[in-house]
């Protein structure tokens, strides 16, 4: 057996011991097999997870795809999500996580089975050019009518994947797709977690797709998402809130959005940038120049000064949302950390590197 094989069939003997295993959670299923002949006991331990942050149990092979409303689909690995329409003329399908892979085409296969609809995915929109979203695009092959911002062309062109071809059909600002009786508005709203992020709204099934923005029950992934442009990724909020949408796909994690989820991480982030802002203003930088100034360390001084900001604002909102968002303890001070940056370069806050007297 090769070495590769031999991990599927590791990943799949876990993944169907995990299924059987109802107490362990849908998130074991994808890395749990590596960590078997690892030592983890000096890994650090975190709080539980909420059990309301947590998704329907995955199958034996690692996925659960469910209906959203009508002929929506979606499907999650518990890391992962891609969404999917069945319409009378083939399959729409929105972004191809590579985690998720093949089980997209068993998950389409199972439901398309079921209604009776056209199982070829004829369509397949990029929500942006991220690997770790659309890096399973190269699956469905040539024929398959690859959709996307202007912007997320130009990118793959850059990156020159062979796993994510470009999108051959683009477009700057809006696009309506309609195939076989369903529709998909697309629409950019401008620069957000990535230059080419775009929004995914269904009308008839009052759902929208947006990836790495909002994360349903959990705090955002490290440092605001990676997102490149905060003062967009934070109004983003704002832009998908105002969709008139029941149901969220985040692209991430196991389970889908309701309204109170939006909420809940726009309160999320305003206090993180409430708490940064006052940590600014109180942390007094002299001991950090007093300790690295004299032997020219600026970078010493950075480091620790910015750190110290992250950590003091971080803690009354890893208090706070202990126990309401998954994870608030794993990626909070991450995510101060970058908040602080944010509001030194783009909100021009810039405590003890502000303009010389
Ligand atoms: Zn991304």
């Amino acid at each position: 057996m090769t070495s590769q094989r031999h991990a599927q069939a590791t990943r799949r003997t876990f993944l169907a011991r995990a299924t059987a295993a109802a107490a362990i959670p849908v998130t074991a299923g994808l890395f749990a097999g590596r960590a078997e002949a690892a030592d983890a006991t000096d890994l650090p331990d975190y709080a539980a997870i909420p059990s309301a942050s947590l998704g329907p149990a995955l199958n034996a092979q690692g996925y659960y795809v469910g209906q959203i409303k009508g002929n929506l689909y979606w499907v999650t690995d518990g890391y992962y999500q891609a969404m999917f329409l069945t319409t009378r003329q083939g399959v729409v399908l929105v972004d191809a996580p590579p985690t998720i892979g093949r089980n997209l085409l068993r998950a389409i296969e199972e439901v398309t089975q079921a209604n009776g609809r056209p199982s070829t995915v004829t369509h397949l929109v990029y929500s942006h050019s991220h690997a770790d979203h659309i890096g399973a695009s190269v699956i469905f092959g040539k024929d398959v009518v690859r959709i996307g911002h202007a912007e997320t062309r130009t990118l793959l062109r850059r990156d020159g994947d062979p796993n994510r071809p470009a999108p051959t059909v683009t477009f700057d600002d809006r696009y309506v797709l309609r195939v076989g009786g369903e529709r998909l508005e697309l629409t950019y709203h401008g620069p957000n977690h990535s230059p080419d992020n775009i929004f995914v709204y269904a009308p008839d099934q009052e759902t929208l797709m947006v990836a790495d923005v909002i994360y349903p029950g959990w705090v955002p992934f490290t440092n605001l998402a990676v997102s490149q442009d905060i003062p967009g990724w934070v109004g983003a909020h704002d832009v998908a809130m105002n969709y008139p949408w029941k149901t969220l796909v985040g692209g991430h994690l196991g389970r889908l959005g309701v309204r109170a989820d939006g909420h809940l991480q726009r309160q999320y982030i305003a206090d993180l940038e409430a708490s940064t802002r006052d940590a600014m203003a109180t942390v007094d930088p002299t001991p950090f120049f007093q300790k690295y100034g004299p032997a020219g360390n600026g970078w010493a001084i950075f480091k620790t000064y910015l750190n110290a900001v992250a950590q003091q604002a971080a803690a009354p909102v890893v208090a706070k949302y202990t126990g309401t968002l998954a994870a608030a303890d794993v990626y909070t001070v991450d995510n101060a950390f970058t908040m602080l940056e944010s509001l030194r370069i783009d909100s021009g806050l810039l405590g003890p590197f502000g303009i010389h007297p």
